[in-house]
């Protein structure tokens, strides 16, 4: 009810708005209300305020995400400026501004968008006058930083004269590079429409439409050409001209795709940013991750929306790639920290693995759409796993710490962050968790899609106008038993597809790049009224075609024994491996759980007994895995000792809220894979500092690398810096004599900007003072190798390795050994 005394109040507020408001070149289309559009996805999902989710595992997220993760991060947009960039460019606007900062970034208002999108998705199920008061804040700080003609960018119009320097002199000009003068506005679109069909307001909303008209005005054909370097801008086109049925914004946004290539301009042709080739050309997943799953996101929209094709065969040519070589068993995807990028084809390592929070729910996005063109459950399958496993991993259980990337294995030196300088992934995480119930249910004509389970009331609204109550009950995803009660206003016959998930028909994924060691007959079932029905399964749905009346019941069995997953040949990282997944959940062994503390000297019989078991209070409640494991060790002799012990597997998504430890999701199920757990020496009992850099712990990590570009493991680099001398002291843990230090050096000639240093040298500690060591060899500087010197010996409490980097280079250690 509350909702449609929300919606009479919007369409009050809209007419009132059209009365009152007269814009400038407003188009006529926009003052009506808005049309359907004449075309779209043949099958429509059924909205998130439709679906009550009442289960404990997802209801529980998202109450933590409305009460804790939405005020947090509002808070930390105060705190770090955000909104004082456009207090700021308001006050520039009226000539009050005196001190002329930038804000650090040109994109940083996005991060504001993407929360205001989910606390509106928030508002529209659960009112909440202090929250919405305080948005209406915001909007009007917003409002008071645009431009008379509608541009709105608080890193220009702060000091026009003197740009952000990603900015350009001009407006738009650096745009295909850094600028994100466009990607800012594509969130501000996601976040305008959203507050609008929360409340009712339109005031965002008239923003995000003033700075269309711009760009409307501004690009297309016969006016200047352009695309968004980090796209989104046309995924928000494409919903602006849904709410509004103004087809200019869905003729710009297809263009916006169409310019999109190599024309010889500054920033275009890249691969970095999918401009290699055009939009319908593309076949390979390649470049900035969150952008690429943006960019097949906006086309499907199109696609959808136009009927053209040939976005249609580039992004399922595309995704046939990424399902076949690009993705992670998670359902991370973009494998390469440089350039948070895809790697090359079966280029999966996991503890570099860079599968940034954004790239997974853009790989969601994205696979929600193509669903949505294709009816096809293989789509559900990529998103559930992204879902349970590489998307929410990317917050913490308490809602207030966040990865970036969301690696498969750690030594440690992962740990979650409660904010960063470049904030995308927390404001993302806001908006999606907050729509999760959107994704459960949808509808075509007369039929009805069961796409995830969660137990839940949902009322639906069936294209042929008739209306079903659907309650799910269920424990899933702990438990694959799920009944549904089909309550339709009247009876009559309609089809409920239901989704048999590829984990339950033997498929670990599709697209063939993971597999089930085992077949298990243990079979689906399907019951309507307590009678099995026979499962035909088209597309991943069992579908049940018959006269339904209310109170009808669907008993859905979905057997949940473990399984071991194995990974295509040719992924270097995960050969002699086995993931473990149970349902839709994949696991990892986190060291609380496990003798020692030690995850990654372990290796896991393919005949080792496992067993599942739910334990209330666990990490939130979660089934764990449990067996007994082997555990590697070296001993004085350097000789492999093998011991068995016992072994616990947690869900993946749920590690890194105990503390920085060990953590392996591919575990060896050989010797030939697994990584006995060295002897403790001198270096690596000692305690690291560094004159600066990342990763300090990979120094003294015991990690063997193949060579100086090795990025399986971890290394330790002091980029961006160039040509100075840095240092790193290892302090140990007692007074030690040495005599002999070996070196590793990081070079990434190739791809990066570190490369072995000019010179190094080596100083102990006397009292206070560092003293050079007498070396008795030349310090060397090569490269895939130990640099091995001998010196003098000194009895002291740490060591220092002082080295001068190359002039316009950086530089990096592997490893630092010391005897
Ligand atoms: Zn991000």
């Amino acid at each position: 009810m509350k909702i449609l005394i929300r919606l009479f109040l919007g369409i009050t507020a809209l007419l009132l708005c059209i009365v009152i408001i007269s814009r400038a070149g407003q188009d006529e289309t926009t003052k009506k209300r808005p049309a359907q559009p004449q075309r779209d996805y043949p099958v429509k999902p059924v909205p998130f305020t439709a679906v009550h989710l009442n289960d404990k595992f997802w209801a529980p997220r998202i109450e933590i995400n409305r009460t804790v993760t939405i005020p947090f991060a509002f808070q930390k947009c105060e705190e770090n400026g955000r909104i004082e960039n456009f207090n700021r460019a308001a006050a520039a606007l009226k000539g009050e501004l005196k001190d002329k900062k930038l804000p650090p970034y040109p994109f940083d208002d996005s991060d504001l968008y993407k929360v205001i999108e989910g606390a509106a998705y928030t508002l529209s199920v659960h009112p909440d006058p202090k929250l919405e008061a305080y948005v209406d804040g915001l909007i009007e700080k917003i409002a008071a930083a645009q431009e008379k003609d509608g541009y709105l960018y608080p890193a220009r119009t702060i000091n026009p004269e003197k740009p952000h320097p990603w900015a350009g002199a001009a407006r738009w000009e650096l745009e295909k590079v850094d600028s994100h003068e466009l990607y800012d506005l594509g969130h501000l679109y996601e976040a305008a429409i959203a507050y609008y069909q929360a409340t009712g307001k339109r005031s965002l909303l008239e923003i995000a439409l003033k700075t269309a008209d711009l760009l409307d005005k501004t690009f297309g054909p016969g006016k200047q050409s352009i695309w968004p370097g980090h796209e989104i801008t046309e995924m928000g086109l494409a919903r602006l001209y849904r709410a509004t049925g103004d087809e200019r914004y869905l003729k710009l946004a297809k263009f916006l795709l169409d310019a999109r290539g190599p024309d010889g301009a500054k920033g275009s042709g890249r691969i970095y940013n999918q401009s290699h080739l055009k939009v319908v050309d593309q076949t390979e997943a390649v470049g900035h991750a969150v952008r690429a799953t943006y960019l097949y996101s906006g086309m499907a929209d199109v696609a959808a929306l136009t009927g053209d094709l040939s976005y249609i065969n580039a992004i399922d040519k595309i995704w046939e790639n990424v399902t076949s070589a690009k993705l992670y068993i998670t359902g991370g995807i973009g494998a390469s920290g440089s350039g948070e990028a895809f790697g090359a084809n079966y280029e999966l390592p996991n503890m570099t693995a860079y599968n940034e929070t954004c790239a997974a729910i853009g790989n969601d996005y994205w696979n929600h759409r193509l669903f949505l063109l294709h009816a096809d459950a293989r789509y559900i399958d990529v998103m559930e796993r992204t879902l349970y496993n590489g998307l929410i991993s990317g917050v913490s259980l308490d809602g207030k710490l966040f990865f970036y990337p969301n690696p498969l294995e750690s030594n440690g030196q992962h740990q979650r962050s409660p904010w960063f300088g470049v904030a995308c992934c927390p404001g993302n995480i806001t908006r999606f968790l907050a729509s999760v119930p959107g994704y459960v249910y949808a509808q075509q004509g007369d039929k009805l899609y069961v796409n995830l389970f969660a137990a839940s009331t949902a009322d639906i609204k069936l294209d042929n106008g008739r209306r079903v109550k659907l309650v799910q009950e269920t424990r899933y995803p702990w438990d694959g038993g799920v009944k549904m009660t089909v309550d339709p206003d009247r009876s009559g016959a309609f089809t409920v597809n239901v989704r048999i998930p590829g984990w339950a028909r033997n498929e670990a994924a599709p697209g063939g790049l993971y597999r089930f060691i085992d077949r298990v007959d243990d079979a689906v079932t399907l019951k309507v009224n307590g009678s099995g029905i026979p499962l035909n399964i088209e597309k991943g749905y069992a579908s049940i075609n018959r006269t339904w009346k209310r109170g009808d019941v669907i008993e859905l069995a979905l057997p949940m024994p473990i399984r071991r997953v194995i990974a295509n040949e040719l992924v270097e990282a995960d050969r002699g491996r086995v993931a473990l997944q149970r349902g839709p959940i994949v696991y990892c062994a986190e060291w609380p759980d496990n003798p020692q503390g030690h995850v990654r000297n372990l290796m896991l019989a393919d005949n080792a007994k496992l067993t599942a078991e739910f334990k209330p209070g666990l990490l939130g409640s979660v089934t764990v895995i449990r067996g007994n494991a082997v555990a590697l060790a070296y001993d004085q002799h350097n000789k492999v000792i093998k011991s068995e012990q016992e072994f616990t597997a947690i869900p993946y998504y749920a590690w890194a809220n105990r503390g920085p430890g060990e953590m392996i999701v591919w575990i060896p199920t050989n010797e030939a894979a697994a990584r006995p757990l060295p002897r403790p020496t001198v270096a690596s009992m000692s305690k690291v500092t560094v004159s600066g850099g990342r990763n300090p712990r990979a120094i003294n990590d015991q990690a063997e690398p193949k060579s100086s570009e090795d990025a399986s493991n971890t290394y330790f680099h002091w980029w961006p810096r160039k040509g100075t001398t840095e240092w790193v002291d290892y302090t140990f843990e007692k007074s030690a004599a040495v005599s002999e230090v070996e070196v590793y050096w990081f070079d990434d000639t190739g791809h990066g900007e570190c490369r072995a240093p000019r010179s190094w040298r080596i100083l102990y500690k006397d009292g206070d003072q560092w003293k050079a060591v007498e070396n008795r060899e030349a310090y060397g500087v090569e490269k895939d190798r130990y640099n091995k010197i001998s010196f003098k010996p000194v009895t002291t409490s740490a060591l220092r390795l002082e080295v001068t980097l190359q002039p316009n280079w950086s530089a990096g250690i592997q490893e630092w050994k010391v005897k």
